[in-house]
């Protein structure tokens, strides 16, 4: 089955009680059972749903894996996740993963004992050089948010098995559609399926897949035993999202990089971040581990103001955080995304005031473009 293919008839297809071809909101918390135990295969909505699972069985199809998780939000998949360590382990994570990731590690996780070193992974050295006896996971994230930095998969992966680690991908950036992490050896992939799955901006939710059965179980245990799931109408929302993932993500990375080449071109802009751009430092390992560059692009416009001056001068591109929908939105990272990060750390990996952030949503890009001319100062 090809890609596009799998997305609309991978996982549960449809409703064979009645012939719906569309899965069925299952808004339900239990189920009879006949005699005690003797059940259809669901007995509480917490430990399973059908709706759910439908979900579910579709992000393990598409990512490749063993078994897949929905959670309430991307943050609760990773923190699930998480909860596979133990108190005095170690993890080893790229340095500017996401916001909320480097918070619940720095701020929650640790208070329970698990430690952590964050390092520009991009540099495989890195990780080898932040190996201790009670390491047991590599976290990456590749792109990276906002700078795009990329983490070669392959690498990451034969390092980490080389100290008996973890991989963990978190995949939010590229999606499925352009790069799955299991199938270059990673054993966990996370995403925020607020993001691009969802694709609407009207669902939150996070995804995990693992690529064993014993890491199915445990998550499976975990999932169980913490709760932190996701509902059935927001489960549908997103199967609904993930039917039309390939073509909004070839529309998406069309109309970036017709942006990245107006963007470099131009007098105000003083550097433009995207793998896709032949200079980018990544360019060919995001060139041979992912099949499409994505949807978000940073650029440097040189300073706060005017930064500032974009943002409130575009009409198409919304000030707002997030990204991976259809509307195309702007934001300044070191001012919202990245707040949570200390301002010392923020300027050590890059993250001026003056960084604009875009993602490129599925408008007409001549009106994207001709926004950006008149807002660029
Ligand atoms: C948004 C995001 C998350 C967190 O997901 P939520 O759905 O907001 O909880 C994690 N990782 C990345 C890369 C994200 O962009």
């Amino acid at each position: 089955m090809k890609r596009k293919t799998q997305l609309i008839h991978g996982g549960v297809v449809g409703d064979e009680l009645t012939g719906a071809v569309s899965v069925p909101i299952y808004q339900v918390s239990t189920y009879k059972q006949e005699s005690v135990g003797q059940h259809k295969g669901y007995e509480y909505s917490r430990t399973g749903n059908p709706t759910r699972h439908a979900l579910e069985e579709l992000i393990k199809d598409i990512e490749g894996g063993e078994a897949g998780f929905a959670f309430g939000s991307g943050m609760a998949a990773v923190t699930a996740v998480m909860m596979l360590f133990n108190s005095g382990d170690h993890i080893i994570l790229t340095d500017d993963v996401y916001g909320g990731t480097y918070r619940v590690i720095t701020k929650v996780l640790n208070r329970i004992g698990i430690d952590a070193t964050f390092v520009d992974t991009s540099d495989i050295t890195n990780i080898r050089k932040s190996v201790r006896s009670n390491t047991k996971a590599l976290y990456i994230e590749t792109p990276t948010n906002p700078l795009l930095k990329i983490t070669d998969i392959e690498a990451a992966v034969n390092e980490a098995k080389m100290h008996n680690l973890l991989t963990i991908v978190d995949n939010t950036f590229s999606t499925p559609y352009w790069q799955n992490p299991i199938k270059q050896g990673a054993d966990i992939v996370l995403h925020s399926a607020t993001k691009y799955l969802g694709g609407h901006s009207d669902v939150v939710a996070g995804l995990a897949v693992v690529n064993s059965k014993e890491l199915a179980e445990d998550l499976h245990f975990i999932q169980n035993s913490t709760g932190g799931i996701l509902g059935p109408q927001d489960s549908w929302l997103l199967m609904r999202g993930i039917k039309t993932l390939g073509i909004r993500m070839e529309e998406h990375e069309a109309n970036a990089h017709k942006i990245v080449e107006f963007l470099k071109n131009h007098p105000s802009v003083r550097k433009v971040y995207y793998p896709g751009l032949e200079a980018h430092p990544n360019h060919e390992i995001a060139k041979k581990q992912a099949r499409g560059f994505g949807g978000m692009i940073s650029f440097d416009v040189g300073s706060e103001e005017k930064a500032e001056q974009l943002l409130s001068n575009v009409k198409y591109f919304t000030l707002a955080e997030s990204l991976g929908a259809v509307e195309s939105l702007i934001s300044v990272p070191a001012k919202m995304t990245h707040a949570s990060i200390p301002a010392d750390r923020r300027k050590e990996l890059g993250i001026t005031d003056g960084l604009v952030r875009i993602s490129v949503g599925l408008e007409d890009v001549e009106d994207l473009i001709e926004d950006l001319t008149n807002a660029l100062v």
